[in-house]
């Protein structure tokens, strides 16, 4: 193998922006997802950044020690061919994280691609946020066409595991509370900066739909055919795409905001009907200013509404949780009917936390719930 084209690939493929407030996100699930009563199945997003290719060989390999199973990683289909060979000798499955709705490759060739808010702005001129927080359009044709040749593509790569579509979603319209401060924000309601998408295409789809254009309304966050229109419109899209990846023979999973009610009010997700084979809740506690319980519990949310239909992976923020502490929550994902967990992001722990994640794996016994 070429040392360093595998480095160059590494390095491109895994540039991966942050979110508002350096949250991250992301996941995914692949072949081999357990059945009930099955073994935990672990999971880790990864970044770029390696070294060596001795590097990334060792931290694959502790992973693997630590409890581990498989990693979700970004990159070109070049990167995966070349990537997949090699975490696969490590024991683990690889997985395609892709960014989904949010990418600015388009401003400047399409704009007309780009998610408009109800005052009229587009995020190819000026994102909500953060410079990076472009956004597609849902709705358009040349959109989801444009997603389902990239998905396409990595349905074709062999020895990839599945395609997790990450920022599967509209812009926040609320941000997690704990981010307010950051923006300078209080999103007491919904408000038109961060409302989308008022597009001519949105607007013409709505009227077909309703007879009614959402810039007439009196009240578009009050009205429940508006919300469900934009949930439904992401849902389009989830199911466009797991169609096209399921006819390449590999698996579909997504990450989603961390419980079904939170996902609708924040990010118009209604991700307990997406057709996946696995779903990954960033159940990111202090984002929301909650404590380490909450955790368990809201899991737990999440695999009531599911009744069992796909496994749901609980992503941990490790950033906010000190070794103990990620103890703590993944006994408490286990407990509230997690099939496993995703740490954000793999390539951060210390050895203490690898040591904290393996003893509580190690213990939990087989997942019996879903
Ligand atoms: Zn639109």
């Amino acid at each position: 193998m070429d040392r360093r084209r595998f480095l160059r690939l590494l390095g491109s493929g895994t540039a991966l922006a942050s979110l508002p407030g350096d949250r991250k996100n992301g996941a995914f699930a692949g072949s081999g997802c357990p059945e009930a009563g099955s073994p935990l199945k672990n999971w880790a997003w990864m970044r770029g950044g390696i070294k060596s290719m001795d590097e990334w060989r060792r931290k694959l390999a502790e992973m693997r020690a630590a409890g581990i199973h498989a990693i979700l990683i970004g990159g070109s289909a070049d990167f995966y061919r070349t990537a997949v060979p090699v975490v696969r000798q490590e024991g683990l499955e690889i997985h395609a994280w892709i960014f989904t709705m949010m990418r600015g490759e388009h401003v400047k060739t399409h704009p007309d691609w780009y998610a408009v808010s109800r005052n009229g702005i587009s995020t190819a001129d000026k994102p909500p946020y953060v410079d990076y927080y472009r956004f597609l359009c849902p709705a358009r044709d040349e959109v989801r066409r444009y997603l389902l040749e990239h998905v396409r593509e990595l349905a074709g790569i062999e020895g990839l595991a599945s395609v997790h579509l990450d920022y599967i979603r509209y812009p926040d319209v609320i941000l997690p509370v704990a981010l307010w401060p950051k923006y300078r924000l209080v999103q007491d309601k919904e408000y038109p900066d961060f409302d989308f998408c008022y597009c001519r295409i949105c607007r013409d789809r709505f009227k077909r739909r309703e007879g009614l254009d959402p810039l007439d309304l009196p009240d578009p966050p009050a009205h429940a055919a508006w919300l469900q229109y934009r949930y439904d419109t992401i849902t389009e899209v989830v199911t466009m795409l797991a169609d096209e990846v399921h006819s390449g023979k590999k698996q579909v999973t997504a990450a989603v905001f961390p419980t079904p009610a939170i996902a609708r009010a924040l990010v118009r997700q209604d991700w307990v009907t997406w057709k996946l084979d696995a779903v990954f809740p960033m159940v990111y506690h202090s984002f929301y200013k909650e404590d380490i319980p909450w955790i368990e519990r809201a899991t737990r949310e999440g695999v009531d509404a599911l009744r069992g239909r796909i496994p749901l992976y609980t992503g941990l923020y490790v950033p906010d949780l000190p070794p103990a502490d990620l103890g703590r929550a993944v006994r408490g994902a286990l407990a509230g009917g997690a099939r496993g967990v995703c740490l954000f992001q793999g390539n951060t722990l210390t050895p203490a936390h690898w040591q904290e994640f393996s003893g509580a794996v190690k213990q939990a016994p087989p997942a019996g719930r879903m």
